[in-house]
This record gives structure tokens, sequence and C-alpha cells, in this order.
């Protein structure tokens, strides 16, 4: 029976560069598992791998977790009851607990260098062995190894068993199994003093009182050592889930190199952060209807973790577009679009407009970006290319076309849908032109495109002024 009185679990970043889709969704998960624990969601940040430590990596991974609005109740940032939630700043604690486990003989100190070790690796791969440290300063007595240690470079290392195995029951792959033998002398302490990452996780989640670890599966091979490190202890362990990783369609695992996993260049592309969220939701799960479209509320109600599955899910981007299109047709309030699209919104674009204009493309934009692609024609100068206007016709066909149009339009007593739609089609029955040729032509002189929103709601829209200006251009270039 788990002592563990409340649910707790954490996400555990590295602060080595970007914020990565993948830290978004173990911190989704691992959010929802504990909320819907009525428990609490940490932010550790783990910053003892000295060389990887990227300046700054750190902000960036809250700002990401911010746009996403997933929130977490401890951390650096805010504190909590298991401060400092930064590695580097638990030196002491992991030192004092290093201590135990040489004191009572889980752990040793090695002096093998870097050159001795390299030796002892090409031996092995020359006799095609696993390549392991083999333990010669295991033998070294205690008392000899701590005089030593006082004035020699030193690591400390785990006394991993020959014999035994690590077992545990996970949480989504249900019985796993490790051989102990298999297992190398894990480094516990490097000899910078700083804590590898093995050790301090373990430390960590025991005095944070983790009671869940929710992980990714890449990191399921640790988990033995950090099995054997709890019983060296004699703490309890964690429940421990290891998560599908996220794959391409080749099911290669996403990667810096080949992909983009940058979640604040999901943010700069005009992603919705809402439908992002609902998109990693079903990487490795399902919900319980079968439905696609849910909002992260929900998904907190009806989360289960027997339904993750263990096979990699495929971050396909072309589902997570068609999703940011459905949050941004249907599940945006205008106003709210509106606030979304702000920091796309072109600085010419004619604001007092928007209202009118949003409506005609919006079933168009798929992410946010699109904004202005979609609808320049309406505030800037456009080119027309007099091939397009010609297409399908005769240069005095158009022009005929041209000047009969603009001649109606400058009569035309309203300005409104239902006058300009009234005025062109009866138009094109009295002169019996082709109709998609006319109205694909009047489309090209008064926006410069082929593919627009609907013709007369863009050319009530544009104005009568700009609409005629635009159509004798048109007939100039002809
Ligand atoms: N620091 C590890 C990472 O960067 C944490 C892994 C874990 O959750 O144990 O993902």
């Amino acid at each position: 029976m788990s002592s563990f009185l409340t649910v707790r679990t954490r996400i555990a970043p590295s602060p080595t560069g970007i914020a990565h889709v993948g830290t978004a969704y173990i911190a989704l998960f691992n959010y929802v598992f504990a909320k819907n624990h009525n428990g609490k969601f940490i932010i550790r940040i783990e910053d003892t791998d000295r060389g990887r430590f990227v300046e700054g990596a750190e902000q960036v991974i809250y700002d990401a977790l911010t746009w996403l609005k997933i929130p977490h109740d401890e951390g650096v940032d805010l504190g909590g009851p298991f401060e400092p939630y930064r590695q580097s700043e638990r030196l002491e604690i992991y030192h004092q607990h290093v201590e135990t486990l040489l004191e009572n003989g889980t752990a040793y100190y090695c002096f093998c260098s870097p050159e001795e070790l390299q030796a002892m690796r090409a031996e092995q791969q020359k006799q095609k062995q696993l390549p392991m440290y083999d333990g010669r300063c295991s033998h070294i007595p205690y008392a000899e190894a701590k005089k030593r240690a006082k004035h020699e470079k030193h690591v400390v290392r785990l006394r991993m068993p020959d014999s035994g195995k690590a077992e545990w029951e996970d949480a989504i792959r249900g019985h796993v199994s490790f051989e102990y033998a298999l297992i190398d002398d894990q480094v516990l302490l490097k000899s910078d003093g700083f804590p590898t990452y093995h050790f301090a996780v373990v430390v960590d989640d025991h005095m944070m009182q983790i009671s869940h670890v929710i992980r990714g599966e890449e990191w399921i091979s640790s988990t033995p050592k950090h099995l054997f490190l709890y019983e060296a202890f004699g703490w309890e362990t964690p429940t421990f889930a290891h998560m599908p990783l996220l794959r391409n369609a080749d099911h290669s695992k996403l990667s810096k190199r080949k992909n983009d996993v940058s979640l604040i260049s999901y943010m700069n592309k005009g992603y919705i952060p809402e439908a992002l969220i609902n998109f990693l939701c079903l990487m490795g799960w399902s919900h319980p209807e079968g439905k696609d479209i849910f909002n992260l509320d929900e998904f907190r109600r009806v989360f289960t973790i027997d339904r993750m599955q263990t096979t990699g899910p495929i971050f396909d981007l072309n589902k997570l577009a068609w999703m940011n299109g459905i949050y941004i047709r249907e599940k945006l309030t205008q106003d709210q679009l509106i606030e979304a699209l702000q920091p796309f919104t072109p600085t010419d674009f004619p604001m007092d407009l928007m209202g009118k204009i949003l409506p005609l493309v919006r079933e168009r934009l798929v992410l946010l970006s699109d904004l202005e692609s979609l609808t320049d024609f309406f505030y800037r100068d456009i080119s027309v290319n007099p091939a397009e206007l010609l297409k399908k016709s005769e240069a005095g066909v158009v022009t005929e076309q041209l000047t009969r149009t603009i001649a109606e339009l400058e009569q035309l007593s309203q300005w409104s849908v239902a006058e300009l739609e009234t005025c062109l089609r009866s138009l094109q029955e009295k002169y019996d032109w082709k109709k998609s040729q006319y109205f694909m032509m009047i489309r090209v002189a008064v926006t410069g495109k082929t593919a627009t929103p609907p013709l007369f709601e863009t050319m009530e829209v544009l104005g009568r002024e700009k609409t005629i200006e635009r159509l004798r251009e048109a007939k100039e270039k002809i």
C-alpha cells in the first residue's frame, strides 16, 4: 500500500535550449493526472549538467507552459514547501545523501582517470563485451578510499548487485523487469561535485514527495538504477508510468534536427494554444467516447491512465493544422479571435474594418499568421496580372465587360451585397457572358487574387470608390 498522502507529479526539464513539444506533452499528462486526483503538479529544474546549460532556457520553458495555460503549483518561480526547486541549488542535499550510501556500502569512491576508463572500454570492445565499469575501485577498502578522496580527484559510483532484478508495475506498460547484472555501476556524483541525473532525480523525487513519476519512455532503462537507489535508501518507490514517445509518420523519433519541436515556434507560427493542447491530449490517449475535439477541462474530467497506449503516437502536423482551423472557426468567439490575432495583425490593418473583414476570411484561416496574406488586398495596393484578367476570354470582350460593369456600379443606388449581386448577375445574363470567366475576371481585377472571400461581400467591404478605381486600373492594363 502506498503511503503517499496526496498525488504529486512533476516535470523535470533540463534548461538546455528550446522548450520542446515533448516537454509540453509530458507536462500536460502530469498536470492532468495530478488534477484529476486533487493533487499537485511541480516543475523542477534539472540543471546539473553544466556542459549543456543554456542561459535563459529556464524562462523559455515557463513562457511556453504559460502560453499553453498548463499551470503548476510549485516551482522556482512560485516557491513551495520543498524549495529550492533548482537542482544546482541543492548540492548540499546530494552530498549528504551520497555520504549515507558510502557509509552503508551501496556506493564507492572511484579514482579512475578518463584515460583509464577509455582503455577499459577499448579492451572490452575488443573482447566483444558489454562496455561497463569493471568495478576495480569498488574493492578499495572504504577507510582508505575516504582518505584518498580528500586530495585525489574522484567520482562516486553506485555498487550495483551482480544478481537479482529490478521489477515494477508500470502504470502504462504493466510488468517490467531488468537484470541488475546488466546495469553499470552508475556515477552518482561527478568529479565537479555535481550529482548525475540518476542520483539527483531519486533524491529529489523522494524529498519532494513525488507519488507518480510520469515521464517519456526514453527513461525506462534508467528506472532500474533509480529503483535500486530507492531500495538502498529504504525509501518508498513512487509509481512509474513511461509515456510513449512522439513519432514522425515513418515512426522515427521527433528530433530537433528533423522537426520543428520548439513550442515558441508553434506560438509564433500562429497555432492556438487550446488547439495544440487538444492535439497533445490525443497523443497516446483516446477519448472514451472517441471524440477528437475537447478542451482541457473535459480532458481533466475524463482522463484515466489506463487508456494510454504504449505505441508511439504520430505527431501529425496536418491533423494539428486541421484542429487549429476548427478552433479558429468554431471554438473562439469573434472577440477572442481578434485578441488571439493581435500579434499577427499587420500595423496597417484597418482595425475599424476588422469586424467586417474577419468573418469573410475566418473559414480559410488555418494559422493565425495567415491573416495578412488572406486580407492584404483590402488595405494594400494590389498588383494585377493582365494574363489573369484575359484568361478564357479576349481583350475586346474583357474591356467591354469592365466598361459596362463600371458604368452600372457607378449608378448603383446602394452599395450592399444584395445590390451588387443583382447588378452583376443581371449584367452577366443580359450580355450572355460566360459566368465563371466574368466573375473570376472581376475578382482578379478587384483583389489581384484568384482565391478570395465571396466576391460581393469583398466588394462591399472594399467600398464603391476603391472597387471602381481597381476596375478602371484593370481596364487600363489590358
Ligand atoms: N531531466 C530529465 C529530462 O530532461 C528528467 C527525466 C525524468 O522525468 O526523470 O527530461
